[in-house]
């Protein structure tokens, strides 16, 4: 007899919880009450968030990073102190948050959707560069699921076509490519702290880079247009306010000092599942044996919907989720979102619909990508032997129930 899936009322395979996320024991406690009893609350008085940029910085080996407020307008500013603006083309991945797009339309460029590749996600960088034309002066590469892309690569493609490169490295603290860290070899990388990231402050960003100037420049958009240790209103360009509270940027730092020995135990939980994972028609995308720093921000699961009764993503996904495993839909073709199909700009982007007019995506890797993949969460990497024991657990009673029984409509 098969045993009923959790979805239609029966007992779910996850008898405990994954390890909650985010993570915190009494240091985030007593880093969050020592700024708040110094009274420097904010960065221009206190030494939090100078401090978390030195240490985010060395982390990647790079010189400089500069504190934000969200993964989102570290892209933005990122690409406003990168110069990109009217007329200009980036390249963007068809798969990301919505977000890598959006920061390029913010700017006024546009966005060009270019195909992934089907075992990593990432852009294709072959794609990449048939997409570019005379217009186009950046690429925004996307460390999917905190597997980094092929870097070397990547700086052979910007150098034959003299683009700028910013890493949209939100899923990717500490990740690295043939030895070499993110944000390392490009203009800059953008990092996010949003509550389900692998280091957090609920909120929070910052921008890497080796270019001092750079860096200099993206302080003055992240800081209404003057520098940190202005006193005397000298705005030189029409920035916005952007900046880390110290609260944030304590917190991170203790968060930051965990990243290493949880990236570890996620490798490690990566590894077990994948050695223990035995079903047919289901496997876990392997990183890239160049790659020597998987962030793991997710597991990818590859199924093949017809050894599962035709199911599709979304009910893979629901089914799971029933059982207990926080699994999910990847991110759709950023084209697909509704804002996007619909054309519902807001009037102040007058230009937009021009913009991404200009160039009609066709992405028929990240298409058949999104019907085939299940993304877990990082907690599930997290947990011990009996956690990946019930993942595996679940997982096998779907594939019988979807085998042993007809497809629901
Ligand atoms: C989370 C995320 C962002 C945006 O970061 P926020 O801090 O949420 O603004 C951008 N790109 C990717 C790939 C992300 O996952």
């Amino acid at each position: 007899m098969t045993e009923p899936l959790a979805l239609h009322g029966g007992k779910p395979a996850k008898t405990k919880d994954f390890p909650a996320w985010p993570y915190y024991d009494e240091r985030e406690e007593h880093a969050l009450m020592d700024v708040l009893h110094s009274r420097a609350w904010w960065r221009n008085v206190g030494h939090q968030t100078t401090a978390l940029e030195q240490e985010f910085a060395a982390l990647h080996n790079v010189r400089f990073a500069l504190g934000v407020m969200n993964g989102t307008v570290a892209i933005e500013i990122a690409l406003l102190a990168a110069g990109i603006g009217d007329g200009d083309e980036v390249l963007v991945p068809a798969l990301s948050f919505i977000s890598t797009a959006t920061a390029v339309l913010a700017v006024n460029a546009t966005p060009v959707f270019v195909d992934v590749d089907p075992h990593t996600g990432c852009m294709d960088l072959d794609a990449a560069s048939c997409a570019v034309t005379p217009r186009t002066r950046a690429v925004i590469p996307v460390h999917l699921a905190g597997h980094p892309c092929d870097l070397d690569a990547l700086s052979l493609l910007a150098r034959k076509h003299q683009l700028l490169v910013i890493e949209d490295a939100a899923h990717a603290q500490g990740a690295a490519w043939a030895d070499q860290h993110v944000g390392a070899l490009s203009t800059a990388a953008t990092f996010s702290f949003q509550s389900a990231k692998l280091m957090t402050a609920g909120e929070g960003g910052m921008i890497i880079s080796q270019d001092e100037a750079f860096i200099e420049r993206c302080q003055l958009f992240a800081n209404c247009g003057r520098l940190h240790h202005d006193r005397s209103y000298n705005h030189s360009v029409i920035g916005t306010n952007a900046r880390l509270s110290e609260f944030h940027a304590a917190l991170l730092r203790v968060q930051l000092t965990r990243l290493k020995d949880q990236t570890d135990a996620r490798a490690a939980g990566f590894a077990q599942l994948s050695a223990r994972l035995d079903i047919p028609g289901v496997r876990l995308l392997h990183p890239d044996p160049r790659v020597t720093r998987h962030a793991f921000y997710l597991a990818m699961l590859r199924f093949d919907p017809q050894e599962f009764g035709g199911l599709s993503c979304e009910g893979f996904a629901n089914a799971l989720q029933a059982e207990g495993i926080p699994a999910s839909i990847p991110y759709p073709p950023i084209y697909h979102l509704p804002v996007f199909e619909r054309q519902a700009f807001a009037p102040r982007q007058r230009n937009t619909r021009q913009l991404v007019h200009q160039r009609a995506p066709h992405c028929p890797n990240a298409e058949a990508f999104v019907q085939r993949t299940l993304w877990l969460n990082h907690r599930v990497l997290l947990g011990d032997g009996q956690d990946l024991s019930e993942c595996i657990e679940a997982i096998r009673k779907i594939h019988v129930a979807m085998n042993g029984s007809p497809v629901p409509a």
